[in-house]
């Protein structure tokens, strides 16, 4: 700001008072004033072009608005209920491995449960016949990363 009327002035554009409205003193100035001259002119056409975007915006009706907002607000209740039904798949996942881990751990290890897998007489290796739980354990949480956006 070069003169110290400039914000007495920016006031009395935005206030739309500008140049009818003003007292004669006010104007006598800007007229004399090479700084205050330029901000009259730029800032009045700011002012009137945001007249103009005013005067021709298209706002919508409030039942539009109102629905908008309801239809924003499921939206956003429904993403906050889908991030915490995945926490708690995934938290239940890991419960489940863990707990099979431990059941295992409990019986002898993987090793033992190797010799009883076996043992038993399959017509899968021993190694597809440890492979298929985990992979029926491992699948949810696949599918959990396959469907999951956020
Ligand atoms: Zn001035």
């Amino acid at each position: 700001m070069n003169c110290e009327r400039e914000a007495e002035v920016w006031r009395a554009i935005e206030a739309r008072h500008w140049p009818e409205r003003c007292d004669e003193e006010l104007r006598a100035h800007v007229a004399a004033c090479e700084s205050c001259a330029d901000l009259t002119e730029v800032a009045s056409v700011l002012v009137e072009e945001c007249d103009e975007a005013v005067r021709t915006a298209h706002v919508p009706s409030s039942g539009v608005v109102w629905f908008r907002a309801q239809m924003r607000l499921r939206q956003d209740a429904a993403r906050t209920v889908r991030r915490t039904i995945s926490a708690m798949q995934a938290a239940a996942i890991f419960i489940a491995v863990a707990g099979v881990a431990f059941v295992v751990n409990m019986y002898g290890g993987f090793a033992s449960l190797a010799d009883t897998v076996g043992s038993i007489k399959l017509p899968l290796s021993v190694g597809v016949a440890l492979a298929l739980p985990l992979v029926v354990l491992l699948a949810p949480v696949a599918v959990y990363f396959a469907v999951s956006k956020d």
